[in-house]
Order: structure tokens, then sequence, then C-alpha cells
């Protein structure tokens, strides 16, 4: 940001009269920078292109920049927002850009680079400029503050410099719409009201509801916005936006950049919550906030849809037990002692139990050579990963150069295919060496022809039970069967 400022600068740094030629430190004071400065400079023009966007303005350009500049070094021109000149203005101008008359210098301004065609900016060096942090535009916010003794709390501040989004010219401007209305003490509540933005506690609420499983308050968030008549797809918009936050907050190494947008009281606020959440966990709160945000354009009740969106939100995080109870199945399984053939059952409530399509003949001693050999001995070594183990079971295996194909079950495909590191580190231990590992989908697993094994009665049991588990239920109502899903979540720390 601050892109005309530099082009300004720029300008003056070529165009200064203090030395022979263009100087890196242009002295301010010589008419030449005076009059850049003051915007009056006969040689240095400044040009919206929002404005001035047609073929003609530019055929005017052209045709000015055949003669030498009147007193300066060089004629500039300076354009800004230039990607919002038309086609042909474009075109226009690419002919001069071509072949640059001499003492002609373009200087152009942009916040959307794409927009600018690439025969233009292959004739242009390009500088990017990057957004400022929150907390550096606040610092900048809290000096303009002291210095016209307005009195104002860091938390409007902050408030102010994240609607800025990385501008100081916006943060500036803000911060004066803001001051127009309150004169010299700012209360918190009016910057929230000006600004129109949702107060972030709304937010804190929402996110901690759901983490605490609590319906009702989620009901009396959406009722206090009802009163306060916000823009219920606004708010789920930042609620997007807090969620993301939290997913950073969990990720991202505390000095990361990522981070920069929050400020740092409220991190503290924030991470018990972003800890209480498990990236699976957000990543459908992402699912739920997105969905309703786009049906909340067309809903015909859209406080009612909120509702819906957010107590799924609470329900989600209820469903925690159910994690824990397939996880304590999984360890049981993974725990039992290898059964003499591969068990076909699957511990996935919904989906028909897939057999194996292949039955892996038994690990030679020495490192496996056949595609099939190495498939019997990733599906041993996955004893202790069950999860990773059920596709294994599914797959015909071929080899292909060192690419090992496994044509999995239809079901295991998405699963397989986000799991590829693993299922390479299993291989590589197989074989011996390292190969590349590709999954497609093969034939549907057929009826397994052996009598169900101790093992798989033991799991068949757990099955059923977990089937009858109220969560389990109220989970296949509420994610339409996409269990798989939850399955593969860990269990989330308990902490609020
Ligand atoms: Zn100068």
């Amino acid at each position: 940001m601050g892109k005309t400022t530099t082009a300004r600068i720029l300008a003056k740094a070529l165009n200064c009269a203090k030395g022979d030629g263009p100087t890196p430190d242009p002295c301010g004071h010589c008419p030449s920078c005076k009059e850049i400065k003051a915007g009056g400079s006969l040689d240095v023009q400044e040009i919206d292109g929002a404005t001035n966007n047609g073929v003609e303005q530019v055929r005017e350009l052209r045709e000015s920049a055949r003669y030498n500049p009147a007193r300066d070094r060089f004629k500039i021109w300076i354009i800004d927002e230039v990607h919002m000149l038309s086609t042909g203005a474009f075109n226009a101008l690419l002919k001069t850009l071509e072949e640059p008359p001499p003492r002609v210098k373009f200087i152009f301004a942009t916040t959307e680079y794409h927009k600018i065609p690439d025969t233009i900016l292959s004739r242009c060096q390009q500088y990017d400029f990057r957004m400022i942090p929150a907390r550096e535009l606040l610092a900048h916010l809290r000096k303009v503050a002291e210095g016209e003794k307005i009195r104002v709390s860091d938390e409007a501040l902050g408030k102010v410099a994240r609607a800025a989004d990385g501008s100081v010219r916006d943060a500036l401007s803000l911060f004066d719409q803001v001051l127009a209305f309150s004169g010299n003490e700012v209360r918190d509540e009016e910057v929230t009201a000006l600004l129109g933005l949702i107060d972030r506690e709304l937010l804190l609420k929402a996110s901690s509801a759901a983490v605490a499983g609590d319906s009702l308050a989620v009901l009396e968030l959406v009722e206090g916005l009802a009163d306060y008549g916000a823009d219920y797809r606004n708010f789920t918009r930042e609620l997007l936006l807090h969620f993301r936050e939290l997913l950073l907050l969990k990720l991202a190494p505390e000095e990361s950049g990522l981070l920069s947008s929050i400020l740092p009281e409220e991190r503290a606020r924030m991470k018990p919550l972003a800890e209480a959440f498990s990236e699976e966990d957000l990543l459908r709160v992402f699912d739920v906030l997105t969905r309703a945000e786009t049906d909340l354009r067309l809903a015909p009740d859209p406080r009612v849809t909120l509702e819906l969106a957010l107590l799924k939100l609470v329900q989600m995080r209820r469903l925690m037990p159910f994690v824990e109870l397939v996880d304590r199945v999984e360890r049981l399984a993974g725990g039992a002692a290898s059964p003499p053939r591969p068990t076909p059952s699957d511990t996935r409530p919904t989906a028909p139990s897939p057999a194996p399509s292949v039955p892996p003949p038994p690990a030679p001693a020495g490192p496996p050579e056949g595609a099939s050999a190495i498939l019997a001995a990733m599906i041993e070594l996955s004893a202790s990963r069950p999860s990773l183990g059920q596709p294994l079971r599914s797959a015909a295996p071929r080899l292909e150069g060192d690419t090992l194909v496994l044509e999995v079950a239809p079901d295991y495909v998405a699963f397989a295919s986000m799991h590829l590191d693993e299922y390479r580190e299993l291989a590589k231990r197989a074989a011996g060496r390292a190969l590349k590992v590709r999954v497609g989908a093969g034939a549907v697993p057929s009826e397994p022809e052996a009598p169900p094994s101790p093992d798989q009665v033991k799991r068949e049991r757990l099955r059923k039970e977990a089937e009858r588990e109220p969560a389990v239920q109220e989970a296949l109502d509420l994610f339409e069967g996409k269990v798989v899903d939850v399955r593969e979540a860990k269990p989330a720390k308990e902490s609020a």
C-alpha cells in the first residue's frame, strides 16, 4: 500500500534538480520536488485511470509524449488504478510503451494487477507492495490519536485497523469517519456501529458456544443479532473469518506472518478456543458456514437458516464421544493378534463390508518382489493403523516400473488418495526400496467367502454397538452418511 505516494517519490527521484541526474535521494526543496508534492508539476502528470480510461485520453497522452519535457529531466505520467483502462486504451498505450519516446517515463499503480494485459505487464518493471499488519496500523493510528489528543481505546483502534485491511490510507479515512461522529472521545460501541462491524464479542460467543456444546447460547445469540438488526450473511462471513483465525492460531507458530492480522491481546483470548477445536472440526465448521452463507442469499427465513447452521456447529462438537468410540474400536482391532486371513469386515457403520478381492499370499523371507507380495507386507505393517489397512485389503495391486498401482474399492479412493504419503512410506518399508504409489478405483468388492473369524465376530459386535450409540445416530442424521470423515478425526483436547 502507499502506491501513489511511492509513485510521486519515484517521480521526484527522477526529476530532482539537485544533481546532474536522477537521484535516490530527492532534495524535496527544488521547484521540481515541490511541484510534484503539490501535484502541480508541468512534467509530472497524475491521471486517474478510473475516470480517464478511454482511447481518446490515451491518444492525447501519446500526442503530448512526443514533445520534450517543459523544464525537467523527464516527462512522467503516473496512472493510478491503471487496471481500469479500457482494452482499446491499453492497446493505444501499448504502442507508446513499445517505442517509448526518449525522456518519457510511465508509472502505473494498481490494486488489481491481474486485470492488466500481459502485453503491458511484460514491458513494465513490477514492484509489489505488501499489506500492513493490523498491529502496525494500530500503532500508526495511536500516534495520530495522540497527536490530536483523542481518547480512544486500543480495542477501538484495533477495529479500525482490521477494517482497513492492510491499507494506511483506508485506516486513516475510516478513523476520520469515526472522529467526525464521535469527536475527541471515541466509545468502543460507536466504532463497531459506525464501521458496520459485527462485534467481535458475538463471534467469540458463537465459537465458545460451539466448544461448550451450548445450543441455548447460540439461539440467544441469534436473538441478539435480530434485535440489533444485523445482516445475517455478513455475520456468517465474519464468523467464517473468525474460525479461519482460530485455524491459523492452531497451526501457525507464534512468530508467523500469518498471525499478523490478529492483535496480540486477541490471540490470548482466542488461543484456548483454537486449542479446543481439532483441525478436522474447523474444516467441518468452514463447510457448514460456507453452505449457510450461500443459502442465506435465497433463504425465505434467514434467521432460521442461521440458527440451524449454528446448531450444527454445536452438535458437531457433541459428536466427540462417537469419535472416541470409533478410536477405541480401531485400537482394539489394531491390538488384536494378526488374523490368519485378512479380515474383510469394516468398522464404518454406513458402508457395506468390503472383502479382499486379492487374498495376499504369505510374505516371503527376503524383500518381496511381486506386487501382491508387497501389498501383503504393507497390510502386515499397517496392523497398528487399521484405517490404512482397510483400503489395502480391498486393493488389487500391480507394479508399473517403480510405481505400485493400487486399485482399491471405490469407497476408499478418496481416503487412500489423501494418505498417499503414508502408503508410500508403507510401500517403501514393505518392498525395501522406494516406490511411487498410485491409487485408482477397482471393482466393487465381492462377498467374503470365508466363515467369519473370532476377530471378525468381535468387530461386527462392536460395529453393531456403535450403530446403537445415540451420538452415532445423531451423526448419521447430521452428516447424511458422511461418517467416514468423522471416523478419521482425532478427538479434540478437552479445554475451553
Ligand atoms: Zn529536488
